[in-house]
C-alpha cells in the first residue's frame, strides 16, 4: 500500500474546529477505503505562540518538509495582536511558503447550483461556475527589491516597490496552468498589463513561448489584468483557468471569491516545483478565510471551505481524482438537501453546527 504521509496544522481560531472535520473523512477513509493516510499533527500561528515562542517550530517546520502534503487551518486573532513581529502568528504561514518554496496558488471559485442565489450577481451568471485562479506567489512586487521609504528631506517621502520577474518564474506558472487546463476545459487565460509595464511584456512572451514549445494543444488567451477582471465580473464562465501574476492574482481571486457567496466555502492550493527524483511536488492546502475569531469556539464555522481544500488535496496531491470528485459530489448533495452553516443560510432555513456539516459530508461520502 502506497503510504501517504500528511501533515495536519490546525493553527488558531475556527481552524482546529474545521480541521476536526477533515479528520472525520481522513479516518473514514483510512477505515473504509484503506487509503493509508500517515497523519502527524504540529502546532502553527498564536497556538505555536503559546507553547514555545515561536510561530512554528524548527521540529514542525522538518514535518512539513518531510509531508507529501500540509494541511493548513489558519492562524491569528486578537489574542496575539500585540506580540513581536517576526513571531507574530502570520509569520508561521510564511516561513511554510518560503521554506517549501510554494510559487503557485490555486484558486478555484466554483458555484455550487444550491448556493447561486446567494451570489452578489444574478443566479445564471454564477451558476455552475468553475474556474481556477492560478497566481504566482513568491515573486513580483511583493518581494521585488529596492523596496523602501526614502524621506526626501523637503517634507516630502517616497515609497518604492519593484516589480521584477525573471523567465523561469513566468515559465514554471504557466507550466503549472497549462498542466492543471489539460485535466480540466483546456483553455488558459493570462493576465498582465503589458501595455504599461516591461514585466508585463516579459510575462506575456514568456507565456506565449512555453504554449508554443510545450502545450501547443491547451487553448491560451491573453487579457489586459484590467479587463479581466472587467469580464470576471460580467460573464466569468467564458473562463477556465487564468494564470497571472502575485498582485494580480492578490486582486482578482478575491473578485473570484466573491462571485460564489461565502468566505466559508472556498478551498485553496499552494505547489512548489516537483522533485528532481520522485516528480512529487510540495504542497500546501488551507481555506481561503482566516481564523474568524468572532465565531470560533461556537460550532459555527462552515467546514466546506477546509473539506474542499482536502479535495484538492486528494487530486494534487494523491492522484485520488475519484476520491476528490466523490467528496465534492458529496457537499454538492449536503447542500442541495438544504444543510446549512448560518454563513450559508438563506431565509428561514434551520442551521446545523460544524460537527453536524462535518457528519452530513462523510455521510453522503
Ligand atoms: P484574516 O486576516 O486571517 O484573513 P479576517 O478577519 O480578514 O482574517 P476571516 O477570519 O477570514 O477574515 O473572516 C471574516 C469573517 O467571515 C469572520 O469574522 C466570520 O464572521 C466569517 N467567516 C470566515 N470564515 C468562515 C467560516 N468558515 N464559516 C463561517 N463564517 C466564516
Ligand atoms: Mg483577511
Amino acid at each position: 500500500m502506497t503510504s501517504r504521509k500528511l501533515l495536519l496544522l490546525p493553527g488558531d481560531g475556527i481552524g482546529p474546529e474545521a480541521m476536526t472535520e477533515v479528520r472525520k473523512l481522513i479516518d473514514f477513509m483510512n477505515n473504509e477505503l484503506q487509503a493509508g493516510f500517515e497523519i502527524e499533527e504540529g502546532v502553527v500561528g498564536g497556538a505555536a505562540y503559546d507553547a514555545h515562542g515561536q510561530a512554528i517550530s524548527e521540529e514542525d517546520m522538518a514535518k512539513a518538509m518531510a509531508a507529501d502534503a500540509v494541511l493548513f487551518g489558519a492562524v491569528g486573532g486578537p489574542k496575539w495582536d500585540s506580540v513581536p513581529y517576526d513571531v507574530r502568528p502570520e509569520a508561521g504561514l510564511l516561513r511554510l511558503r518560503k521554506d517549501m518554496e510554494l510559487f503557485a496558488n490555486l484558486r478555484p471559485a466554483i458555484c455550487y447550483p444550491a448556493l447561486a442565489e446567494a451570489s452578489s450577481l444574478k443566479p445564471d451568471v454564477v451558476e455552475g461556475l468553475d474556474i481556477l485562479i492560478v497566481r504566482e506567489l513568491t515573486g513580483g512586487v511583493y518581494f521585488g527589491e529596492p523596496k523602501e521609504i526614502i524621506d526626501l528631506g523637503n517634507g516630502q517621502k517616497r515609497g518604492i516597490d519593484t516589480q521584477i520577474y525573471d523567465t523561469y518564474e513566468i515559465e514554471r506558472i504557466a507550466g503549472v496552468a497549462f498542466e492543471l487546463a489539460r485535466n480540466r476545459r483546456n483553455k488558459v487565460t493570462s493576465m498582465e498589463k503589458r501595455n504599461v509595464m516591461k514585466s508585463g511584456v516579459l510575462w506575456n512572451e514568456v507565456v506565449t513561448n512555453t504554449h508554443k514549445e510545450r502545450y501547443s494543444d491547451v487553448e491560451l488567451d491573453h487579457m489586459l489584468a484590467d479587463a479581466g477582471g472587467m469580464q470576471l465580473v460580467r460573464w466569468p464562465k467564458q473562463f477556465d483557468v487564468i494564470v497571472t501574476d502575485n498582485l494580480f492574482g492578490d486582486m482578482l481571486s478575491d473578485v473570484a471569491a466573491m462571485l460564489t457567496g461565502s468566505l466559508g466555502m472556498l478551498p485553496s492550493a499552494s505547489l512548489g516545483a516537483p522533485d528532481g527524483k520522485t516528480g512529487k511536488r510540495k504542497a500546501l492546502y488551507e481555506p481561503v478565510h482566516g481564523s474568524a475569531p468572532d465565531i470560533a469556539g461556537k460550532g459555527m464555522a462552515n467546514p466546506i471551505a477546509m473539506i474542499a481544500s482536502f479535495a484538492m488535496c486528494l487530486k494534487y496531491s494523491f492522484d485520488m481524482v475519484t476520491e476528490a470528485d466523490r467528496l465534492e459530489a458529496a457537499i454538492a448533495n449536503v447542500l442541495d438537501r438544504g444543510i446549512r452553516t448560518s454563513d450559508i443560510a438563506s431565509g428561514d432555513m434551520t442551521t446545523v453546527s460544524t460537527g453536524q456539516m462535518g457528519d452530513e459530508i462523510v455521510k453522503e461520502f
